[in-house]
């Protein structure tokens, strides 16, 4: 079935400058790119995103280092887009994260772990609106 997901380039991925290699993961994952916004969020942006993390003991550090520099966030769609994208990206500590994976390519720590990805249908719809309306989707 057709989905869509959020993808976030976090800030060590966007330092490391490997934008390009992600995206092109996505793309011959035949997970489609419909928007593409690179900003910069501020601590109270990254707090409402992370908001289901709130009472985590990581919160303030996550929400602290995602507001540490530029991000690329991307609508991708594809046939079962969620669960894809979140193999494509590997296990959330990059050491324990598959080889080939995102995360085991390039990321530097379980905090500072390259990419973000929606868990399931819910978190996507909320996560999408966050940063993009409607509109902004380009169909394809
Ligand atoms: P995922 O991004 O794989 O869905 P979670 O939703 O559990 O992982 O956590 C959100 C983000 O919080 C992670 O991607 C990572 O940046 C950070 N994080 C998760 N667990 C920890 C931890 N134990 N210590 C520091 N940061 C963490
Ligand atoms: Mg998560």
């Amino acid at each position: 079935m057709k989905e869509k997901t959020l993808a976030i380039i976090k800030p060590d991925a966007v330092e490391k400058q490997v934008i390009g290699d992600i995206i092109q993961r996505y793309e011959k994952a035949g997970l489609h790119p419909l928007a593409i916004r690179m900003m910069r969020l501020s601590k109270s942006m990254a707090e409402g995103f992370y908001a289901v993390h709130r009472e985590r003991p990581f919160f303030h550090d996550l929400t602290s280092y995602m507001s540490s520099g530029p991000v690329v966030v991307l609508v991708l769609e594809g046939d079962d887009a969620i669960k894809r994208h979140r193999d494509l990206m590997g296990a959330t500590d990059p050491k324990k994260a598959d080889p080939g994976t995102i995360r085991a390519a390039h990321g530097a720590s379980i905090e500072a772990n390259a990419v973000h990805g929606s868990d399931s249908p819910e978190t996507a719809q909320f996560e999408i609106g966050y940063f993009f309306s409607t509109t902004d989707l380009v169909a394809r």
